[in-house]
């Protein structure tokens, strides 16, 4: 009983959620409830997830090494493909060493209580990823949000701190419902001045973001300023996993300490020699990223020149704010209708009143494929008279 009438106040309230099932791989286009649409809400930002020599590394691995890993990493499932991915990682990343988890949520939830206790003062951006608040949470540790992207905000709550607390800021690197950047010139230097730790999470930012694609830091140039973070092999990589890139005794202390890390079985090696094999397409074939770029400017111009008010979105992560939960799931549904899927998003993923599709554009895409969308954005967007 409690639980249908918790559905059913979700129900009225338009932030009822359902799983759609998809009968395809993660393309430019899919099968979704019996119709193709333009798939435009996915993080496979440079088509790797189904790039066939990333598809054929799984596989191959798959085959070699088994579907799954049979154990925790410490246990007996630490597998060559790890190993390797780690290599790969910290040499891409420019760090000593990295770690890699099951998923990036688990990074976060397993890494932030390794670095900050309850004696110690965390300091996040107020739309960090939930999976950071979470680790937040789990630390035990006193929790301050500072306004989104507000340096001067972040700024008096280090000047008024407790004394005598360890203090560590969070953030997103690239805000993974905004699309915009956290300013890391200027956090790096707070954290440097009020000595300060900072746990970055570069989840949509890696692969994408700097000139070699290693991320949100390499794109603020402040790599050699921030000894350690986290990001995902699950959203440019195409894979799934988390990982951490940092100094060898960081790493080593993670694998003494962090609980996500130690109870969980590895990750498949398959999923492991995908990501390897994704690191060296990033590496090998920039005119990818400058696909994806191109890409989000011709969807972004396209929908300034059709009215929709882009909030501040720098990548290709484009938010059209509708605010009302109800209207977001009409225009949602309009979009399905007329060929394009993008669901709405809606708290608690968002702020209340902040409710919005949100975009998301892969190299992948043809300009004939986001000329399309765009009219059946026009048409979504009049029937709800947002434009
Ligand atoms: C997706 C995401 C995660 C979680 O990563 P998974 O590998 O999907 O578990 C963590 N942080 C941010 C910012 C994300 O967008």
């Amino acid at each position: 009983m409690m639980f249908e009438q918790h559905l059913h106040t979700l129900e009225d309230q338009h932030l009822r959620r359902r799983l759609r099932t998809m009968v395809s791989a993660t393309g430019p286009t899919v099968v979704l409830e019996g119709r193709e649409v333009i798939l435009l809400s996915s993080n496979n930002y440079l088509g790797l997830a189904t790039h066939p020599t990333v598809v054929e590394a799984a596989v191959a691995a798959t085959q070699h090494y088994g579907a799954g890993a049979g154990a925790a990493r410490l246990v007996c499932g630490s597998l060559t493909p790890h190993q390797t991915l780690e290599t790969a990682l910290a040499r891409f990343k420019g760090t000593e060493a990295a770690l890699t988890f099951a998923a990036g949520y688990l990074a976060n939830i397993g890494a932030i209580p390794t670095l900050i206790g309850k004696n110690g003062l965390i300091l996040a951006d107020r739309l960090c990823h939930a999976s950071l608040i979470d680790g937040c949470r789990l630390s035990g540790a006193m929790f301050r949000v500072y306004h989104h992207r507000d340096m001067h905000h972040l700024e008096r709550l280090l000047a008024r701190r407790p004394s005598g607390r360890p203090t560590l800021i969070v953030t997103d690197g690239l805000f993974s419902m905004d699309g915009d950047i956290a300013p890391m010139q200027d956090i790096v230097e707070l954290a440097e001045r009020y000595d300060a730790m900072i746990y970055v999470d570069d989840a949509h930012g890696t692969g994408i973001l700097g000139r070699t694609g290693r991320g949100t830091l390499e794109h603020c140039e402040v790599e050699s300023r921030v000894p350690y973070h986290m990001g995902t092999l699950s959203k440019a990589l195409g894979s799934a996993g988390g990982y951490i890139t940092g100094s060898a005794s960081f790493i080593a202390y993670l694998v003494n300490t962090c609980r996500s890390f130690t109870y969980t079985t590895a990750p498949t090696p398959g999923s492991a020699a995908a990501a390897v094999a994704a690191l060296q397409i990033i590496e090998q074939e920039p005119q990818r990223r400058t696909r994806l770029w191109e890409n989000r400017a011709q969807l972004a111009q396209g929908l300034v020149r059709l009215g929709f008010h882009l909030a501040a979105s720098e990548s290709p992560i484009l938010p059209i704010i509708v605010g009302d939960p109800g209207r977001a799931m009409t225009m949602a549904q309009s979009l399905f209708d007329h060929g394009v899927y993008a669901p709405a998003i809606r708290p608690p993923t968002v702020p209340p009143a902040t409710s919005r599709i949100r975009l998301t554009i892969t190299a992948d895409h043809t300009p004939e494929q986001i000329d399309r969308a765009l009219v059946i954005l026009e048409q979504a967007g009049r029937s709800i008279n947002l434009i």
